[in-house]
């Protein structure tokens, strides 16, 4: 016996931690899906990560090996958030990509990790980072070796060279040693880095599809690749069984991406009625991320960015959550994201009511992290609901966020696949 229990020690020194077999989820007011709203208090059996059964009522019908008693609390789906860049901090330096190694983005990704999943968001899409860095934290995750969210990793963006994806602001010799090798030029080499993308873990193509706010790249903010170049990303990734996300502000260049069968626009600033029309017939999802602006409206003016992103930020600053209002009239379907790392991670909750003051309903808002944000990733049978056979990812908040959104920007309780947040 003594030598098993030894052994089971050493055992737990090495592999991830296993989960309880049972738990019940005792909670006080359920919102199994943002369409259908709250349904009044419920018990959630969880087995093995995943919802096994829901009982309606405050009486707990299930044998369960541990007990979670929320019953003061609603317990809505655990949160997604489409774009967010876990291995980097706020205000950083740009000059900092020349002096830190890869690896310190691993160290600051633990931390963001952990921030996140504690703020709600049990699912995050990450937009862009070093070759390795968001994959080797989303395996981190995925085997509970650290405290985070499920990861949907892209790697490094692809960008024109000299785009908002590629170093620029440095001596020659010195971009060359920090380029990313994801720059690419016509369709054929396009081709060939999305599937060097793909071979290295890549879960979801990102493209610099135009300029962006915070590179040093001088272009301003309209149409970087060619209608061929995003054309062959797109049905290359495609092929793949990938989808694409562009990164784009200006209104050609959100025209031109969904035209070529990008599956979602992220930013989407400029977004005028002629490229929204576009989102619209291709089923192009927008996420606006309007948090990231709130992030670069703290920081302007204050000597922390140079004059070149300055420019930029002002443009961008001053069409901020109107992409989100014609959106929504035209129809095309707004997806959650925040853009974290721009502002400081474990506040994406803020964006709920930037939505909301855009033009959504709470309710739409809330989809649009739940429901909406998981097809998008094309993993609406697996999250976004608490509903029997999903993944056991939920979160509990103080109120109904249909009647007070802003709750969404604490979490008071935490899980994911069925691991409960520390
Ligand atoms: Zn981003």
């Amino acid at each position: 016996m003594l030598r098993y229990l030894l052994l089971a020690g050493a055992a737990t020194l090495v592999s991830a931690p296993t989960l309880a077999a049972t738990q019940a989820i005792i909670a006080g007011n359920l919102i199994p899906d943002a369409a259908t709203g709250p349904t009044g208090p419920a018990v959630i059996l969880i087995e093995d990560g995943r919802i096994k059964d829901i009982a309606k009522g405050t009486k707990n019908p299930f044998q369960a090996d541990t007990v979670v008693d929320l019953s003061t609390k609603t317990l809505v789906p655990g949160l997604i958030d489409l774009h967010v860049h876990l291995t980097g901090d706020p205000g950083d330096d740009f000059r900092d990509e020349a002096v830190n190694p890869d690896e310190w983005g691993v160290v600051i990704g633990v931390k963001n990790a952990a921030l996140t999943v504690k703020a709600g968001f049990t699912t995050v899409r990450e937009a862009g980072s070093a070759q390795n860095t968001a994959f080797v934290l989303r395996r981190g995750t995925a085997e509970g070796r650290i405290i985070g969210p499920r990861i949907i990793a892209a790697g490094p963006a692809l960008s024109i060279v000299g785009g908002h994806g590629d170093v620029t602001g440095f001596r020659t010799d010195v971009l060359t040693a920090l380029a990313s090798g994801y720059t690419c030029t016509g369709p054929v080499e396009c081709a060939e880095k999305v599937r060097k993308s793909s071979k290295s873990g890549a879960d979801v193509i990102k493209i610099t599809a135009t300029g962006g706010v915070l590179s040093q790249q001088g272009r301003g903010l309209e149409a970087h690749f060619t209608n061929e170049e995003m054309v062959s990303i797109a049905n290359t990734a495609h092929s793949l069984g990938l989808k694409v996300m562009a990164h784009a502000h200006g209104a050609r260049g959100i025209e031109a991406a969904a035209a070529a069968g990008i599956d979602s626009i992220e930013h989407g600033t400029f977004a005028d009625e002629a490229a929204l029309k576009v989102m619209k017939a291709k089923g192009t999802v927008l996420v606006p991320t309007l948090m990231a602006l709130e992030g670069v409206r703290a920081r302007l003016g204050k000597g922390i960015y140079t004059p070149t992103v300055e420019v930029k930020a002002k443009q961008a600053l001053e069409a901020a959550g109107r992409q989100v209002t014609r959106a929504k009239a035209m129809g095309v379907a707004i997806a959650f994201g925040t853009d974290a790392g721009v502002f400081e991670h474990g506040s994406n909750g803020g964006e709920f009511a930037l939505l909301v003051k855009a033009g959504m309903t709470p309710t739409e808002a809330l989809a649009s992290a739940t429901t909406v944000a998981a097809k998008t990733l094309g993993m609406e049978n697996e999250i976004g609901r608490i509903a029997v056979g999903y993944s056991a990812d939920m979160v509990a908040v103080e109120e109904n966020p249909l009647t007070n959104i802003r709750t969404l920007e604490k979490a008071d309780w935490v899980m994911v696949r069925g691991r409960i947040v520390p």
